[in-house]
């Protein structure tokens, strides 16, 4: 007998998005987390489409209160200072999704793992997930480890992974596959203090280039502080150093635009540094499993796409748990349609990061040279990403730079093994 409907690894975006979409439905659950919350995560800048899964979990109003710097546009800018027209989202979404926000995550991670609570998931902070329980090739739980030290089993004819990049399930059956061009590394940190663009441009977020199409965030957020990173090639980042500092403050120096930004702020806090960029497991589903956000892929965040496929990949996975509770069946087949259309709306965004990094393609020249198509592109820009087919889009993207081939695997570990 199990004492839970779904058992979720993990309280981050999409771990919590899974967990009150079956609380409201009427599923025992429980949210497994390792940290206690409020904990700082990096990923601050938001996407439009994210409004339509906050209006299901019923947080816009929570979020709204607590004044978020308002987002309505990102702009690309060139080394040498030059900044392209901003994409507004405005001007395309007629709909109070348009502005979106810069948030800061430790908060806007505690408002939705709170609000699942509310809705009635049970949520064990300072919790680890150590391992999966099987019954033959079928996941049946977890077992986990509490503050105390104490490990216990828990039961549930489903289980979540959503324990992000740390991707505790794809790690264990080593389904991990890291994207054959995407292999970037990422150095960030805070300031205070830093120049803000004045009126609608405030809370833009900005893409800065760098040498070797490497480039620069610029996210600036509440209470005077932007998040900046660089995201670059290994060999160009580490060329004299590998001290983070050294290198972030060598790469100022490259980007008017950033220099002088940032030199009128003061940083603070740490040098963050992440590897391993972008990546797929095999599968997005096994009997008894099922894979959301960072814990299923990860997608380079120059589009800042990551919290919007999280929380779009736990709505999605919610409701194909509920279905497969409904007809006792948990199998992997019951997320083929899941895994499908998740692998689907990432490859859109992969093409356009693709583009990105192309040498020979920048938006301007693709919107010259297909201004019709400015609107189907803003489309993508703010995450309009599900059940599209983005066919002129990519054809016309393609040609100014060279696409991937669709990555084929990511579906159920049924459906890709028939
Ligand atoms: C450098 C960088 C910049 C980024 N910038 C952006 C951006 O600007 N905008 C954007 O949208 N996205 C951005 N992202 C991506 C974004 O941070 C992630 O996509 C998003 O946080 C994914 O949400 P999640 O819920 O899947 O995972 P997470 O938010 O990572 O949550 C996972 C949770 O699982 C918990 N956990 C892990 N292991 C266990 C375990 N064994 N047991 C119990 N709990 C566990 C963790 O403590 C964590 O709280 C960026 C990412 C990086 C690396």
């Amino acid at each position: 007998m199990s004492e839970y409907d779904a058992i979720i690894v993990g309280g981050g975006p999409a771990g919590a998005t899974v967990g009150t979409l079956l609380a409201e439905k009427g599923r025992k659950v429980v949210i497994l987390e390792k940290e206690k919350f409020p904990r700082y995560h990096v990923g601050e800048s938001l996407m439009p489409f994210c409004y339509f899964t906050f209006e299901r979990l019923g947080v816009i109003d929570k979020l709204n209160e607590r004044a978020y710097t308002n987002k309505h546009s990102v702009q690309f800018v060139t080394k040498d200072g030059r900044m392209s027209a901003p994409f507004y989202f405005f001007q395309h979404l007629d709909h109070p999704a348009a502005t979106t926000w810069q948030v800061k995550r430790s908060e806007f991670d505690e408002i939705l793992l709170d609000n699942a609570r509310e809705k009635g998931a049970e949520v064990r902070e300072e919790t680890q997930v150590v391992d999966f329980l099987y019954e033959g090739d079928t996941v049946v739980g977890v077992t986990a480890k509490g503050k105390d030290g104490e490990s216990y089993e828990l039961r549930a004819p489903i289980t979540v992974d959503a324990s992000g990049r740390d991707s505790l399930f794809q790690t264990k059956r080593r389904w991990r596959k890291r994207d054959p061009k995407l292999k970037k590394i990422a150095i960030w940190t805070l300031y205070k203090g830093a120049k803000r663009d004045p009126d609608l441009d405030e809370g833009a977020t900005t893409v800065a280039y760098l040498d070797d199409r490497g480039w620069f965030w610029n996210i600036p957020m509440k209470d005077d502080i932007v998040s900046s990173g660089i995201v670059a090639e290994r060999d160009y980042l580490y060329k004299d150093t590998r001290d983070p500092k050294s290198i972030f403050e060598r790469e100022i120096e490259n980007n008017a635009w950033i220099k002088d930004h940032l030199s009128c702020g003061e940083q603070f806090g740490e040098y963050w540094v992440t590897g391993e960029y972008s990546y797929r497991s095999e599968h997005c589903a096994a009997d008894g499993i099922v894979l959301v956000g960072d814990a299923f892929a990860f997608l380079d965040p120059v589009f800042s796409s990551g919290v919007f496929l999280a929380l779009k990949s736990g709505e999605m996975a919610a409701d194909a748990i509920d279905s497969a509770l409904q007809k006792s069946d948990t199998s992997s087949v019951a997320f083929s349609d899941y895994g499908e259309r998740l692998c689907q709306s990432m490859e859109t965004m992969r093409s356009l990061v693709y583009a990105f990094y192309d040498e020979g393609f920048s938006f301007g020249k693709l919107v010259r040279k297909h201004g019709d198509l400015r609107g189907t592109l803003t489309d993508c820009l703010i995450g309009d990403l599900v059940d599209k087919d983005y066919g002129p889009l990519m054809e016309a993207i393609g040609g100014l730079a060279s696409l991937p081939e669709a990555l084929p695997y990511g579906r159920t570990a049924a459906k890709s093994s028939a």
